[in-house]
């Protein structure tokens, strides 16, 4: 089939945002139709497949011993080939609805540092989800274009995608990736942080998900304005009982500070490895943040004070990969530069 046709005729058709922490679909002429965990529960012994995403993810530090919450996504990789797929196929037919006879192209965005074999298995288990065709792109560029900047240019254009399991920099320029470079401190990590310091200072054990509330809550990156508090619950570790103690933004800070100098450092490393003509470019027009994590209270005024450049949060962050992706749906000249396969 040629390019011309392709995406023209079928309403059909989808954007997928394959993240390690959110999968994101978007509907040709429907918009954003799915926004779940990329999280699938199953039966330990049998594999059986129980939850996917959201359902999966309230069972998460929840199940009983024979109850497995798998993150196929792991750190930007594909750690579970048959999950993955199972996850994929699940999220392709809710995005259908009822419209499932139909066989959508798809657009998927992956993480930069997939593999060979990681991006067939990918592309296959969208085929065998009765995709007609399926394209990859890779996730930097997307979550460049979905947050609005002129990546066609000859013009240097940093994006920090800050996710779940990665955090992923990038320089653009004329629809090309100059420099990347992938680091394993994102969202989990930062939930991490939080737990071991809780468990720590006050003999708490809190589960992930208490972790990433109080991350969103009151987790900063520098001194807030006003201070905050928040109550939380866990299992103190000498009494062995439930207890709910307060935490304040500032320990929070310190619980996170060491993750983010390493978040800024590998920035700083970005910025010393771009091209002078295109560092001077991002001097210029600054550094933009998606993904989740660039919704870390006071994140973007603490990179701006350690590099002294102008630093923007895009509009969403969380579904600039799956807007960037949408985009290509519908411009041609787009998807020829920057698709993968
Ligand atoms: P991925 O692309 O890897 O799926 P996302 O871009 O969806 O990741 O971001 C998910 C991460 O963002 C999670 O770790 C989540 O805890 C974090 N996150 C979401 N909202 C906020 C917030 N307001 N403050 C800090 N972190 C956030
Ligand atoms: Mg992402």
């Amino acid at each position: 089939m040629s390019l011309r046709t392709l995406f023209s005729v079928f309403s059909s058709d989808l954007a997928i945002d394959l993240g390690t922490a959110n999968t994101l679909v978007y509907a040709k002429g429907r918009g954003i139709v799915v926004n779940e965990p990329s999280i699938v529960a199953l039966d330990k012994n049998s594999r059986k497949v129980l939850a996917v995403g959201r359902k999966a993810k309230e069972m998460l530090g929840r199940t009983p011993a024979d109850i497995i919450a798998v993150k196929p996504m792991k750190d930007g990789v594909i750690a579970d080939f048959d999950v993955t797929e199972v996850m994929l196929k699940y999220f392709i037919k809710a995005a259908h609805g009822r419209s499932h006879l139909l066989s959508p192209r798809i657009i998927i965005g992956i993480p930069s540092e997939i593999t060979q074999v990681e991006k067939r298995a990918v592309q296959e288990s969208a085929l065998r989800a009765k995709a007609s065709e399926v394209y990859l792109v890779e996730q930097a560029i997307v979550a460049a274009v979905g947050a609005g900047m002129p990546i066609t240019e000859a013009y240097g254009n940093m994006v920090v995608d800050i996710g779940g399991g990665t955090t992923d920099i990038a320089v653009i320029s004329l629809s090309g990736v100059v420099y990347s470079s992938s680091v394993r401190v994102a969202g989990n990590e930062l939930d991490d942080a939080i737990i071991q310091f809780i468990k720590r200072k006050h003999n708490l054990l809190i589960g992930e998900r208490t972790a990433e509330a109080i991350k969103i809550q009151i987790g900063s990156a520098a001194a807030l304005e006003r201070p905050m508090t928040m109550e939380i619950k866990g299992r103190n570790l000498i009494e062995g009982v439930p207890r709910t103690i307060t935490v304040t933004d500032e320990e929070i800070r310190e619980a996170l500070s060491d993750s983010i100098s390493v978040l800024i450092n590998a920035i700083r490393v970005a910025l010393e490895r771009t091209p002078p003509e295109l560092s001077a470019d991002i001097m210029e027009r600054g550094i933009v943040l998606t993904g989740g994590g660039a919704l870390l209270k006071r994140f973007d005024k603490r990179l701006s004070s350690e590099t002294g450049l102008p630093v923007f949060v895009a509009e969403d962050p969380l579904s600039a990969v799956v807007m960037g992706t949408s985009k290509i749906l519908t411009d041609m000249n787009l998807f020829r530069r920057i698709r993968v396969n």
